[in-house]
């Protein structure tokens, strides 16, 4: 049996839910079936929305939860030269490029497209910067523009399947084997002046580096591992296998999110229910209040 090497990953942009509590218990269960090793990753990159006492919080309430993890505690702020490294060979592989579009004037020309495709995040960039000559890069940069480095992603599908002799897939231990596609997403943001990095090259890049075996982790970023999958297929990374699994709801049908502090750890901590309870809401145990 493989030792598998899970983790959650939350960010500490609120506290966590009943759907947090699944999403650990979830990785931390395989890791502990398997005699594999469970892991807290942190994604604090967006130093804006991310507070110290919300991280401080993570650990007191999956600790409360009864869980443990391998220290130390990987936190993705202190490996933003890591994410720089990679974007830059990226860069020089010729597979991002600058795009100096505000929100607005991607909008407006979305808006005046005859078909707009639409993608599992919404309506796709329409590559305006794409086509830009070097000289006109160079230029606006130069005037200093702000810019946003987004992935060449047909070019860069072409280049990965080439390199790798026919289509990239990948195995999703609920939906079984798929065909990585994505173009779905259009040209997607790597980085951003603010942000150096972006969710997706940070945490493919984490999973490799943490020896992450099995990536467990929600339904709704399914599709998302069609975009980390062709970064690996870019960066030479290892292809963990995935568990997406079902979104835990609350009784009205509706997902836990972190502006419904009544479902947070801490609220139901702090009306009496015991770990045991919230586990068993959680869908692992079946201690009932
Ligand atoms: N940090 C992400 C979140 O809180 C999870 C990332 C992942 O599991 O890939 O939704």
């Amino acid at each position: 049996m493989n030792h598998e090497v899970t983790r959650f990953a939350p960010s500490p942009t609120g506290f966590l839910h009943l759907g947090h509590a699944h999403a650990a218990l979830f990785a931390a269960k395989l890791a502990e079936d398997t005699g594999g090793r469970f892991l807290l990753r942190i994604e604090d990159i967006d130093r804006g929305r991310c507070r110290t006492e919300y991280e401080d919080a993570i650990f007191e309430d999956l600790r409360w939860l009864g869980l443990n993890w391998v220290e130390p505690v990987w936190r993705q702020s202190e490996h933003m030269t890591d994410y720089a490294r990679a974007l830059e060979r990226l860069e020089s592989d010729g597979l991002v490029y600058p795009c100096f579009c505000t929100r607005k004037e991607i909008q407006a020309e979305i808006k005046n497209a005859v078909h707009a495709p639409h993608g599992p995040d919404g309506f796709l960039y329409p590559g305006t910067c794409r086509g830009l000559s070097k000289s006109e890069r160079e230029n606006r940069i130069g005037e200093g523009t702000a810019f946003a480095l987004r992935l060449d992603t047909v070019r860069a599908l072409r280049r990965a399947e080439a390199a790798n002799g026919g289509p990239l897939g990948w195995t999703d231990r609920a939906g079984g084997r798929q065909k990585c596609d994505p173009t779905m997403f259009g040209d997607v943001v790597l980085a951003r002046k603010d942000t150096p990095t972006s969710y997706h090259l940070s945490v493919t890049l984490d999973d490799h580096a943490q020896g992450v075996s099995l990536v467990t982790r929600g339904k709704d970023l399914f599709p998302a591992t069609h975009i980390q999958r062709i970064l690996q297929a870019l960066l030479d990374l290892d292809v963990p296998e995935y568990h997406h699994h079902e979104l835990l709801c609350d009784p009205t049908g509706r997902r836990y999110a972190k502006r419904d502090q009544a479902h947070s750890l801490r609220a139901l901590k702090n009306a009496g229910v015991t770990p045991g309870n919230v586990r068993a809401m959680a869908g692992f145990g079946n201690e009932q209040p």
